[in-house]
């Protein structure tokens, strides 16, 4: 299945000059979704995988579905303020200031290997600033992988040392 199909460019969001892949129209389609969360999985189902983690909102999407295929833990990375537990913190630029993600200590016991995945690699920003926090709890990250990767925003670049695999590249 051709998933470029699904995902629609939208000029000027947020901000001007930004070309934004909506991935709504994915979501909304049952045998789309399906295909990519099986297209993630199966990439991964011979992998020596411990632990699925994955930044909040969208990716979230992704890899909730991703670790029940793979009968996976899933270790959510959240924004402050929103994870009950004890967490491990880390602050990372963004384009405009900086921005936090949290993960319980618990989230991940040290050793495990760690598939990370979210909907968009663009600059590789987030995903590395995820790296850093499952490492910092003692976990190994044995992929990152995306729905999307922006190739001419060279997110790869962040993300060096790790295994990096996208389903749809732009
Ligand atoms: P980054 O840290 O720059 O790799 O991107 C952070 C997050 O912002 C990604 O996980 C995406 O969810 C989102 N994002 C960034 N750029 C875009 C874009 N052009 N289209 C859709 N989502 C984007």
């Amino acid at each position: 299945m051709d998933l470029s199909r699904y995902i629609r460019d939208v000029s000027d969001f947020p901000k001007p000059g930004i070309l934004f892949k909506d991935i709504t129209p994915l979501l909304a389609d049952p045998a789309a979704f399906e295909a990519a969360v099986i297209q993630l999985a199966d990439h991964y189902a011979a992998a020596d995988v411990g632990a699925i983690a994955a930044a909040e909102a969208r990716g979230f999407l992704f890899a909730a579905p991703v670790a029940l295929r793979l009968r996976k833990p899933l270790v959510p990375l959240r924004k402050p303020g929103k994870l009950p537990y004890h967490t491990h913190s880390l602050k990372y630029d963004l384009e405009y200031g900086q921005t936090e993600l949290h993960m319980h200590t618990d989230g991940v016991a040290p050793g495990t290997k760690v598939l990370m995945i979210d909907d968009v690699l663009a600059t590789g920003g987030t995903m590395a600033a995820g790296c850093r926090l499952v490492e910092r709890a003692g976990g190994v990250v044995v992929g990152c992988a995306f729905l999307i990767e922006l190739g001419f925003l060279n997110g790869r670049a962040k993300l060096a040392g790790h295994d990096v695999f996208s389903l749809l590249m732009y």
